[in-house]
């Protein structure tokens, strides 16, 4: 990378922080970790400071970890990390860590515990979920997990008998997306995203803020994209880091983006500037859509998103120019509105009409690497189906674990009870829509255990905590990856856990024998597990400790490299209507409906990621709270001084429900539309324990109190909230 392009790359990825981000070496000798005593040991593993999971390379001077850099090896860094991934070093020193296992002594949800043997805490765990399978059936446990190390928690309690779990990614954040893509192309997004943005010459991000998501390699190929001039397009109510990069920003009102996307696919096709070729060969359905599409003109988007007719047009023109080389991006936390399926299906038929998928510089087809299985037990057969997605025909498109599902089945005892959670390494207080449902589902239970590197606010209302390690700690499974080559990634030790911590697999393993299936962990530890699957698929294990990282064969990934399109629709085609939503009773095209207003003296509140935080996962790390130690409200500067509040001054935020926040600090900006506050969510910790981040700044997640649920697919929203700002008396 020219020091020119990394230059560009800092000025994406840390505009609002001021942060640094990467780092650069020499790659002589780097992977040698056969140091001598006293010299500096380089351990190559993969990041789990969010879920990207960047190959890294950790430097351990004298048995203690001293710093983490990028694998020149790895796709997903290409030998630089995020400001989050350096600051992992954090994460493995943090005070505010859980450092043994923990039970519950009084009242739940009261925060008071005994410090118990890791035997005393798992034979409690496992007598009280026999007790729930004998009275209620094995199906009355659900686990919610997040991250790599569910691996193997999952695979106990499907052994055992589970067949509820879920994770947040889906329905809280990327599920609408992948769903939407799959009902048009037949094929999810998937993640990494498939965008060839280092090759494009056109970018729309629609509410996407890449650079503030912070996601390492596709950030790097946006400062390239930058660089290159490539036409950056940007459809959010905020002026992001990523619209100070664009050509053309709109401004919409929040909640109208699929009135925008519809009008841009009825523009290119009325001025004939769609791809005709793709859509002839590859389409199905196109007359129907183009018809159901019509009165989507621009001047009707116009009025609904509050942008200029000629800015919808111009930015239309511009990416149909660049064709195919333009993307319009999926995007990744999209569950915004409870209609978010039909928005991502937007996209998709936008892109298709671009004719970008598998195209240089547009959509490429991601390709995976073949790695063998260790050849675990297969999973007991259920008389009961599972509470969620498509088998219980609630969400019919889902095609993952629905947690808010799980949820609401754990309140109403229907269609059978939920009496047990396990939950790992994801705060359901802060993640979950409406923290009062999530309480009120807790309080059903028999059995609460939470596994976590961090005293979250979930941990707070367990009766069984179970503290895990960080990943800079442990082994975890073989990361099989997708992207213009397969790979696969090593994740192994560099140091010790620094109290009583455990790995989640070890953890795994231990419940499995108080549970009497010991058999289906048959390995002594997962170094050994990890090395039949290397060895079985004809790699070396050796090499691999020492590089972190398996390169698949290059194979095409688009047309111009010789691959053959293939769509997994009914029709074999890209579904420009869909009759598979039709039988459902969905819209075949997608409809525009109009979202409600702010009532007057309030504002939509729209949230968002920062580059120096994950989720609610990273705000005790001391390096990342010295980046980043409380979020901020952005708020019109007009709406401020109409308002006689101060930049920078400390306001509570009340919403519609008359939830009330904790303190927050202003940022008034012209960046921002009037009607519209955005902050970055995951602040406004509130169990004590996390002395660092408690009370720092306003929590998001309890701000969300009022949800719709997407009918297709059961993703819930997050920003159909309306908040005033109260002056701290
Ligand atoms: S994007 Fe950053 S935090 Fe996420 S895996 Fe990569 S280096 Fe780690």
């Amino acid at each position: 990378m020219s020091s020119f392009t990394r230059r560009r790359f800092l000025s994406i990825s840390a505009a609002t922080l001021g942060a640094s981000a990467a780092g650069t070496w020499s790659t002589a000798g780097l992977l040698d970790a056969s140091t001598a005593p006293g010299e500096v040991k380089q351990i190559p593993t993969f990041c789990e400071m969010c879920f990207w999971r960047c190959g890294g390379i950790a430097h351990v001077r004298d048995g203690k970890l001293w710093k983490f850099e990028g694998n020149p090896r790895d796709p997903q860094s290409n030998g630089r990390l995020c400001p989050r991934g350096t600051g992992a070093v954090g994460a493995h020193y943090d005070p505010d860590r859980l450092r043994q296992p923990l039970m519950r002594v009084g009242e739940r949800g009261k925060e008071q515990w005994k410090a118990v043997s890791w035997d005393e805490a798992l034979a409690f765990v496992a007598e009280r979920m026999n007790k729930i399978k004998a009275e209620h059936g094995p199906e009355s446990v659900a686990l919610f997990n997040h991250g790599f190390g569910q691996r193997f928690f999952q695979h106990v309690l499907k052994t055992w008998g589970v067949i509820n779990y879920a994770g947040s990614s889906y329905a809280q954040c990327r599920g609408a997306r992948d769903v939407g893509f799959l009902l048009t192309y037949g094929a999810g997004v998937g993640s990494p995203e498939p965008t060839d943005i280092k090759n494009t010459d056109c970018l729309v991000l629609i509410g996407s803020h890449l650079g503030e998501n912070m996601h390492n390699s596709q950030v790097q190929e946006f400062a390239q994209a930058v660089e290159r001039r490539a036409s950056v397009i940007v459809v959010d109510p905020r002026f992001s880091v990523a619209a100070s990069k664009a050509k053309y920003w709109l401004p919409v009102k929040p909640g109208t983006d699929l009135a925008l996307i519809l009008a841009w696919c009825n523009l290119l096709v009325q001025e004939g500037r769609y791809d005709k070729d793709f859509v002839a060969k590859h389409g199905h359905g196109f007359d129907k859509f183009v018809d159901a599409i019509k009165d989507n003109t621009v001047k009707w988007a116009a009025e609904q998103c509050d942008v200029s007719p000629e800015l919808i047009v111009a930015a239309a023109r511009e990416m149909a120019s660049h064709r195919p080389a333009t993307i319009v991006h999926p995007g990744r936390r999209v569950n915004w509105y409870g209609d978010d399926t039909q928005r991502s299906r937007g996209i998709a038929l936008l892109n298709a009409l671009l004719g970008n998928y598998g195209r240089k510089g547009g959509l490429f087809v991601a390709q995976g690497i073949s790695m063998a299985p260790y050849g675990l037990n297969k999973y007991p057969e259920h008389a009961r189906h599972r509470l969620d997605g498509a088998e219980a025909d609630i969400y019919p498109f889902a095609d993952e674990g629905i947690t808010t599902a799980i949820r609401d089945a754990t309140v109403s005892g229907k269609p059978y009870p939920i009496k047990g959670w396990f939950v790992y390494s994801t705060n359901l207080m802060q993640a979950l829509p409406s923290e009062a449902e999530t309480i009120k589902a807790i309080q059903n239970l028999d059995l609460l255990v939470v596994c976590e590197t961090m005293p979250s606010e979930m941990a707070g209302w367990a009766d069984v905590i179970l503290p895990d390690t960080t990943f800079l700690e442990r082994h975890d499974e073989l990361l099989t990856g997708f992207g213009r080559n397969g790979w696969a990634a090593l994740r192994q030790p560099v140091v010790a856990a620094p109290h009583e911590q455990k790995p989640a697999w070890w953890i795994a393993k231990e419940l499995a024998n108080k549970l009497g299936i010991g058999d289906c962990m048959p390995f002594k530890d997962l170094e050994e597990y990890l090395k039949v699957r290397v060895e079985k698929s004809g790699h070396s294990w050796e090499k691999l400790k020492t590089e972190g990282v398996i390169m698949a064969p290059h194979k095409p990934i688009t047309v111009e490299e010789g691959l053959e399109l293939e769509f997994g629709t009914p029709s074999g085609k890209v579904e420009f209507w869909s009759d598979q939503l039709a039988a459902k009773g969905f819209d075949a095209v997608p409809k525009y409906t109009k979202h409600p207003e702010a009532p007057p003296g309030s504002f939509r509140l729209i949230t968002g990621r920062a580059p120096g935080h994950t989720f609610s996962r990273t705000q005790t790390n001391p390096l990342l709270h010295d980046l980043m130690p409380e979020n901020e409200i952005w708020v019109n500067t007009a709406t401020a001084a109409r308002l006689g509040i101060r930049n920078r001054e400390y306001v509570q935020l009340k919403n519609q429900d008359g939830v009330l926040s904790n303190r927050v600090r202003v940022k008034a900006t012209q960046r921002i539309r009037e009607d519209t506050v955005y902050m970055v969510y995951g602040f406004g910790h509130s169990n004590k324990l996390m002395k660092t981040a408690y009370l720092k700044g306003a929590s998001a997640g309890q701000l969300n109190s009022s949800y719709r649920t997407d009918p297709i697919m059961g993703a819930t929203s997050i920003h159909t909230n309306f908040v005033s700002l109260v002056k701290e008396a």
